[in-house]
């Protein structure tokens, strides 16, 4: 499921192909993937220019001239596949259209953007931009981790007697945007806090300590993605799916790679979804 960082990584694959440009056509094969599309959808992209394609946590938002957003979220196995331009030395021919192409737009400039979705639990939705901050989806997420609003104060704030454990905390989008269970266990490992602990017991000073880690995690995932970009360009236009190496994350019983703690991870199940974990190092 991509998380923060993939959908940042699309977004900036979609970058050069869509922005400031026309879009020429919109095909759309289906009424709706986890929602119903909105009305006349084909039409309202058709002859749209995109102005600006920004990302609210795993929401990629094309700002439109018409004065409409379209929302994107890629769901569980939601893909971007770019093709029909040349990037760099590589050109991509149209591939033959594919079962769970549900939405195609062929932009000015030749690009073809396809979003291809077999589970159908990505959406897409159109709203006037003014009125984007308070879509549904959209109006209870809190600040984005990478930016100004997240900050050490805020966060202690927000974990004052919170009875949740702190993964739980963590993982809660009305206390921060975007991140989801793999990167959680990876900030928890290098904060060295056991994900089990309760969030409002933890010592302020560690919790403030949370916020440089969880930048410095995504900044991390997001540079990887953007080498995976170019590999991927390479390979066939998909965009967003990097193989990243994860220090905790699905590695049960592998040694911890913490220098010096000597200790094996562990997996344990919290509110349904596995986290991995320390029980040496993390406390
Ligand atoms: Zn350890």
């Amino acid at each position: 499921m991509p998380e923060l960082p993939e959908v940042e990584t699309v977004r900036r694959g979609l970058l050069p192909a869509m922005e400031g440009r026309v879009i020429n056509r919109a095909t759309v094969n289906r009424q709706d993937l986890r929602f119903p599309f909105p009305e006349r959808m084909a039409d309202r992209l058709t002859g749209a220019r995109v102005l600006g394609l920004r990302r609210r946590s795993k929401y990629i938002l094309a700002d439109l001239s018409t004065g409409e957003t379209l929302l994107i979220h890629l769901g569980m196995s939601g893909r971007m596949l770019i093709s029909g331009v040349t990037l760099g030395e590589f050109h991509y021919d149209h591939p033959a259209p594919a079962k769970h192409d549900h939405v195609v737009l062929d932009m000015e400039g030749g690009a073809r953007i396809t979003f291809n979705d077999a589970r159908r639990f990505g959406a897409m939705d159109m709203m006037e931009t003014a009125e984007a901050d308070t879509h549904w989806l959209l109006r209870d997420i809190g600040p984005e981790p990478l930016g100004n609003a997240f900050n050490e104060d805020y966060l202690t704030q927000r974990f004052r007697r919170r009875k949740t454990p702190v993964k739980s905390a963590l993982l809660d989008q009305k206390i921060v945007a975007g991140l989801g269970n793999i990167y959680v266990c990876e900030v928890l490992h290098r904060a060295g806090i056991d994900p089990r602990r309760t969030a409002g017991a933890i010592a302020q000073r560690r919790v403030a300590g949370l916020v440089p880690i969880i930048r410095e995690v995504l900044q991390e995932a997001i540079e990887a993605g953007g080498s995976s970009l170019r590999d991927y360009r390479q390979a066939d236009g998909e965009l967003g799916y990097f193989q990243h190496n994860f220090r905790v994350y699905d590695r049960e019983n592998a040694l911890c790679p913490t220098e010096g703690c000597g200790g094996r991870i562990s997996r344990v199940v919290q509110s349904g979804r596995a986290t991995f974990f320390c029980a040496r190092c993390q406390r």
